[in-house]
C-alpha cells in the first residue's frame, strides 16, 4: 500500500515515535506532528473509519481508520472531526483539523499506526516488544524511497564507464541494479572504487 503524510504541505515532528517518557506505556507510541502550512488532516491511506473517540479521554477528539492491509491509523487531539464511524475515506477525504483536545500541550497531531487493530502496549514495554505498533516515519520512508527511484543519467553513465574500464567483476548485475533504480550498496560502490585505485 502507498502511504501519504497526513498533511498537505510542510510539517515538522515535535515528538518522535519511541521516545521514553511519562506516557502510560513508558514511551511515545506515535509521532507528534505539527502542520506548518495547513492544519487539515488527511488519512495516510484509504480505508474505513473504524472508531470515533473510542480510546480514552487523553487522546481528545480522535478517530481511527482501518486500511485494506490490516493496519489501523489513529489521529488524536483534533479540534474538529469531519468524518463518521463506518465512512469510507480516500486519501483526499478531510478527516479533521489539528487541535489540542485531550492531553495535549499546544496544537499538534498525535498519529499512531497499529498492525492488526489498535492495541495499547503494556506498561513498561519497549517499542521492540510491541512490533504491532509501527513508526509512521518508516512507512513514509518507503514512499519517499520509491519516489526517489529515478537515477540520474550521469550516474548511469559513470557507472557504466567504471564497470567497463575497470572490469568490475559483476558489471551486469550492478548495471541491472542501476537500471532498476535500486541504490547500490556501499559495499558495491567501494568494490568499484577499489578497482579504480
Ligand atoms: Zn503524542
Amino acid at each position: 500500500m502507498d502511504y501519504q503524510a497526513p498533511y498537505r504541505g510542510k510539517y515538522k515532528i515535535s515528538c518522535p515515535f519511541g521516545k521514553k517518557g511519562d506516557w502510560a506505556a513508558g514511551w511515545h507510541i506515535g509521532n507528534d506532528l505539527v502542520g506548518l502550512e495547513s492544519k487539515n488532516i488527511y488519512p495516510i491511506a484509504e480505508g474505513t473509519v473504524k472508531s470515533v473517540n473510542a480510546h480514552g479521554k487523553s487522546y481528545g477528539k480522535h478517530i481511527t481508520v482501518l486500511h485494506a492491509d490490516g493496519k489501523e491509523s489513529l489521529y488524536a487531539h483534533l479540534s474538529v472531526i469531519k468524518v463518521k464511524k463506518g465512512q469510507y475515506v480516500t486519501k483526499d477525504t478531510l478527516l479533521g483539523i489539528e487541535g489540542a483536545t485531550g492531553n495535549a500541550h499546544g496544537n499538534h497531531l498525535h498519529i499512531e499506526v497499529h498492525e492488526g487493530g489498535w492495541r495499547y502496549p503494556p506498561k513498561g514495554s519497549t517499542p521492540k516488544e510491541c512490533k504491532w505498533i509501527l513508526d509512521l516515519r518508516e512507512l513514509l520512508l518507503e514512499v519517499e524511497t520509491m519516489e526517489k527511484k529515478e537515477v540520474p543519467k550521469w550516474q548511469k553513465e559513470a557507472c557504466q564507464m567504471v564497470c567497463e574500464t575497470k572490469h568490475f567483476t559483476n558489471p551486469d548485475d550492478w548495471m541491472k541494479k542501476v537500471e532498476n533504480a535500486e541504490t547500490p550498496t556501499w559495499g558495491e560502490i567501494f568494490g568499484v572504487l577499489a578497482k579504480c585505485l
